[in-house]
């Protein structure tokens, strides 16, 4: 088993990372209540719902099985959770328990946030977007109609399951879209793991166990060392934010529904690549590398259809980069080296949205 701690001013936290942990008691051994409430949702219910509460027989266990999707994200199945808290009458030494994907960890991390002003939660991720990103780091949301994530709170973890078993059954198009956030830390600042992933590719897409559990090691390891930084946001974590403020646009003009985040990161990324190359810093043959990488996972590498400059202008203005008016954005100098701004020439902006509408 691979164990990081992610290492903050307040506190650290583990993150666990094997086949087959969950029929083993690591999430029992990080409950300190005797209450715990296992949130997950239809579609991983009857996989994993079973071999979680196993451990937890000594426990007041109750469970919640929430409906899939995006667009479920909201204030109103945030309300399910609190019901059936109060209906199971959870004190503030409860735990929840987050076994699903990113939707699921945002959420159920956000409920943990606000129930009596917070109480403990474990995430336990699903999708291999969930286990290299949104399971760690502390950032919890609910989307509302207008703008995703716009309604949340940092709320740490008190523990982080990974259990690469889980993968066999996530479909290949998910397996896909958490790729891009993986292939994301390679272009913000590792340039060497960058090439491992282009060197592992075949490896990868065929899910061999090793090179899986690499990936999600060196993944963690970076997001943990960003968020280490910069626990809050005020500074160069907004790097993990490459090709969201375009992908962010995206994911709400198709409504949450025809992409998946991964996707829209993926594409997003490859503007902010072709701004960078506007802007005379990034290299025509590095964007190239930049989009075979992702196009190599069949992931897109340009606009949806239909969506215009103006509908990326206005959507783009939403985002919460936008301080004192001025849209701060993550660019690359080069690949493995990133760097978020607010001085660029708009020009470049405008050509890149002329390049991809
Ligand atoms: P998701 O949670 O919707 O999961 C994708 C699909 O896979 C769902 O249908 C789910 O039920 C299914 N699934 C999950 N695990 C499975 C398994 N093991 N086998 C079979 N099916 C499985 O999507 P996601 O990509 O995991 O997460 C996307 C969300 O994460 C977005 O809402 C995004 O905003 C958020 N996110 C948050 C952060 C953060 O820092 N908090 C970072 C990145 C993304
Ligand atoms: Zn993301």
């Amino acid at each position: 088993m691979q164990k990081l701690d992610v290492s903050l001013a307040e506190r650290s936290y583990p993150i666990y990372i094997d086949r087959g942990l969950l029929g083993q008691d690591l999430i029992r051994g990080h409950v300190r209540g005797n209450q715990v409430m296992v949130v997950t949702n239809e579609t991983i219910a009857p996989l994993y719902l079973d071999a979680v509460t196993r451990g937890l027989g000594d426990l007041q266990c109750d469970t919640l099985i929430l409906p899939d999707g995006e667009q479920h994200k909201t204030l109103a199945t945030l309300e399910r959770i609190f019901d059936a808290l109060m209906a199971h009458r959870h004190s503030r030494t409860t735990t929840l328990v987050a076994l699903g994907g990113g939707v699921i960890g945002d959420m159920v991390g956000f409920a943990a946030a606000c129930y009596q002003r917070g109480v403990d939660f474990i995430q336990v991720p699903t999708t291999l977007l969930a286990q290299v990103d949104s399971s760690v780091g502390g950032k919890t949301a609910v989307n509302h109609p207008r703008g995703k994530n716009m309604i949340g709170a940092f709320h740490q973890p008190r523990a982080v399951v990974i259990d690469t078993a889980v993968l066999d059954t996530l479909p290949e198009r998910e397996f896909a879209a958490g790729m891009a956030e993986v292939i994301k830390y390679g272009l913000i600042r590792d340039p060497e793991f960058f090439q491992w992933l282009l060197d592992n590719q075949a490896a990868l897409a065929a899910r061999d166990t090793a090179p899986v559990a690499e990936a999600i090691l060196r993944s963690c390891r970076n997001k943990a060392e960003v968020v280490a930084a910069d626990e809050t946001e005020q500074g160069n974590r907004a790097l993990l934010n490459l090709g969201h403020t375009f992908g962010h646009a995206m994911e709400t003009f198709t409504g949450y529904r025809d992409w998946l985040h991964g996707e829209a990161v993926s594409a997003g990324m490859v503007m902010a690549a072709r701004m960078s190359l506007e802007l005379g810093w990034l290299k025509q043959a590095d964007l190239d590398r930049v989009s075979d990488s992702l196009a190599a996972w069949k992931l897109p590498v340009t606009a949806p259809e239909g969506m215009a400059r103006a509908d990326f202008s206005e959507l783009m203005a939403l985002d919460k980069k936008v301080q004192n008016g001025r849209l701060r954005l993550v660019l690359l100098n080069q690949i493995g080296d990133a760097l978020v701004t607010g001085e660029y020439d708009p020009n470049a902006l405008t050509r890149t949205l002329e390049a991809f509408c």
